[in-house]
């Protein structure tokens, strides 16, 4: 069995085939002041092939400080494989234009195929609306208003066509389609898909991607309305990782993390929850706070779940508000008997044995 990853020095890191980066460990959207954190993005590396979850904003800069992309004008992306985004938040996509168009530009050349993209699919309904309005809002984009990742790629590639254009024709840039390879994941079949009622039905983890180092499989975690809401679980032959997305406390994120040797979890502050909307504040709005809290799991909601599931190692990720001290995040520890930490840009864990 493997010992129970813990964070370790730059140095010591790429000695382990195996290694989680967290690139970026803010939820967001607002930008925290006085936080030094990044949006939310993780990259997995295994015998040098690269695997990044999410694109929150920063993550191509906070890559290259990394040190886990290669050095050098012609490089850096040349390493990514896959690309696995868990759910359709801007907090978790702003920073995804980036991998698109700035690619050619850091190291595409040297991909020996395309990046496979992976990402929920079309919600197919609107969300019901939230709240007490005086006129039901706007549908934005009509046509096309809850699309899945193909189409919100292509959507972003049509936007941001004159430069596409200028670059293919003036810097005789490849096609795009040679160094992207955009994909829906395809909920199982008989996955009941009710994403106004039950988001997160009973079910089992089912593999979304597989090559010679990974395999990966994900599974729908209560985050709603948003919907589908993936978590992702990586298993390796050094071990597995699972990266929870966004979820409220939910059984299949325990089903997903079962056994696992490193999960990372997302945590909301649940005294800035109440700071805002709590009984004892200006505006208290118990509704409002419930169903925030549906969505979110709080620091005294994470151990139990990481418990449940037996992981080796909790690390927390996507905090939000990104600006509480450290010392309050260190209460999500309560009811796990593993190895706990809080997240912090790049924070890197070994999985396995090093040296190997
Ligand atoms: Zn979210």
């Amino acid at each position: 069995m493997n010992a129970a990853p813990r964070p370790l020095s730059r140095g010591d890191a790429s000695r382990y085939a195996t290694r989680v980066t967290l690139l970026g460990t803010s939820g967001g959207p607002p930008w925290w002041d006085g936080s030094d954190r990044v949006g939310i993005s993780t990259l997995l590396t295994v015998n040098g092939s690269q695997y990044l979850i999410d694109c929150g904003e920063g993550w191509g800069p906070s890559y290259r400080r990394s040190g886990e992309s290669t050095p050098g004008f012609e490089h850096g992306i040349d390493t990514i494989k896959a690309v696995f985004i868990t759910h359709h938040h801007s907090d978790h996509t702003v920073d995804y234009p980036n991998l698109l168009l700035l690619a050619w530009h850091n190291g595409s050349k040297g991909l020996k195929q395309p990046i496979t993209i992976l990402g929920p699919g079309d919600r197919s309904v609107l969300p019901p609306i939230f709240g007490e309005r005086d006129h039901e809002p706007e549908v934005w984009n009509p046509d096309k208003p809850t699309p899945g990742l193909a189409d919100s790629t292509d959507m972003l590639l049509k936007a941001y066509a004159t430069d596409i254009n200028d670059r293919m024709r003036d810097n005789a840039k490849q096609d795009l389609r040679e160094i992207l390879e955009v994909r829906d994941i395809e909920l199982p079949e008989g996955t009941g898909k009710d994403p106004n009622g039950d988001p997160t039905p009973a079910m089992e983890p089912f593999e979304v991607y597989r090559d010679e180092n990974v395999r990966v499989t994900a599974i729908l975690v209560d985050h709603r309305p948003i919907f589908p809401a993936f978590a992702f679980r990586f298993d390796t032959a050094d071990g597995s990782v699972v990266i929870s997305g966004d979820t409220g406390v939910c059984d299949n994120l325990v089903t997903l993390a079962q056994g696992a040797d490193l999960l990372l979890h997302e945590c909301i502050d649940l005294e800035w929850v109440d700071s805002l909307m709590g009984p004892d504040s200006p505006k208290p709005d118990p509704y409002l706070r419930q169903h925030m809290l549906a969505a979110h799991t709080s620091t005294e909601q994470v151990g139990s779940q990481a418990e449940k599931a037996g992981v080796s190692t909790l690390c927390l990720t996507h905090l939000v508000p990104g600006n509480t001290p450290v010392e309050k995040w260190e209460r999500g520890r309560e009811g796990f008997s593993g190895e706990f930490f809080v997240g912090e840009d790049l924070m890197q864990f070994g999985i396995g044995v090093p040296g190997k």
